[in-house]
């Protein structure tokens, strides 16, 4: 397997990049906004398809490459479901594995820094490489005092799901602000200050809760902006748009969706033969696997709830969304009511 270690100085942060020698696939571990250029002069020099950017969890000190780096490269963005991002393209649960060639990285949730942290486990040979992000540092881990943190749950996800892994295991993590690279899970268990196994949960609660840290400087403009995959809010892909019944010439120029519910495609407003048919609580799970430039027309019965998912889908980064003005009602009477 194909392993760099990347850091970034101004955030101190970590970014990884995996690849598989034959396939030529590869991964990126939570790369940063300003080294963008830099991930994408390696993978160019290396000859490597970038398959996903994952980020270990919403970032406050950084903001993340993975939307650019997905623009640059097609390339698929994934982060934890839990943390409620949601224009990435893979919202991942524990037991999730991501192919990249002859390789898979495996997800294991692990809250307590942010309730919505991903670990991830990937094996190479004989071994173990686990990609901690905030939930495990060198000697320390990430604070829990903002995001849903909470460290009784950092506690018990360490302990759980990362100091399970075998004792050679080596963990690579999100930080190090002493030039640390790597460790292992049996030398953490042994010496970390917070987390070695003869710390028990109240101790480890009441080091945590005595931090007193101050805010990460970046927190106010790097959360929003991570939880919209790091892409600039400039172009905000926009609005909703409002179509009427009467300004659609061609439905062929459209990606037409109707968001009723089964029994409605049926009933007396009948329904449009090309449309897609999906309930509105289906959309979003489809959507990331739409093209976010397609031309979408969303329809309803009354033009109320095609509007709700029309904001939905702008919110997901989808940069050209209508809504059909009236829905079905206003359809039929614009047709005389005789349309299919
Ligand atoms: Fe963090």
């Amino acid at each position: 397997m194909i392993f760099e270690q990347l850091f970034d100085p101004q955030s101190s942060t970590y970014t990884y990049l995996l690849a598989d020698e034959e396939s030529r696939d590869a991964i990126l571990i939570d790369p940063v906004l300003e080294q963008v250029e830099r991930d994408l002069g390696r993978l160019g020099e290396l000859k490597l398809n970038l398959a996903y950017c994952v980020d270990t969890h919403v970032h406050a000190d950084h903001v993340t490459g993975a939307g650019i780096l997905r623009t640059r490269t097609g390339c698929l963005t994934a982060v934890c479901a839990s943390a409620g991002v949601n224009c990435a393209d893979h919202p991942l649960r524990s037991g999730d594995q991501l192919r990249f060639g002859r390789h898979q990285l495996e997800v294991r949730h692990t809250p307590g820094h942010t309730s919505g942290c991903a670990s991830y486990v990937v094996r190479d040979g004989e071994q173990t490489l686990v990609f901690t992000g905030d939930t495990l540092f060198i000697g320390g881990c990430g604070r829990t005092d903002f995001q849903q943190g909470d460290p009784a749950t950092l506690y018990r996800s360490v302990h759980e799901q990362i100091y399970s892994l075998p004792d050679d295991a080596v963990i690579y993590p999100g930080h190090d602000y002493n030039g640390q690279t790597q460790s292992t899970v049996g030398h953490e268990k042994a010496h970390n200050a917070r987390l070695k196994l003869d710390i028990s949960e109240d101790d480890f609660i009441k080091i945590m809760n005595d931090l007193d840290l101050g805010m990460p400087k970046k927190i106010k403009e790097a959360v929003p902006a991570n939880m919209g995959c790091g892409l600039p809010e400039a172009p905000k892909t926009g609005e909703v748009k409002e179509v009427e019944p009467a300004q659609v010439n061609n439905l062929g120029d459209y990606h037409l969706v109707d968001v009723r519910e089964p029994h409605e495609w049926v009933g007396e407003l009948g329904s449009i033969d090309v449309a897609t048919k999906l309930p509105q609580g289906d959309v979003p799970e489809a959507a990331r696997g739409w093209n976010r430039t397609d031309t979408l027309l969303i329809i309803c019965r009354s033009g109320r709830r095609s509007r709700n998912v029309g904001e939905i889908l702008v919110d997901m980064g989808f940069t050209d969304v209508s809504n059909l003005t009236g829905g079905m009602i206003a359809w039929n009477d614009h047709r005389g009511g005789s349309e299919q």
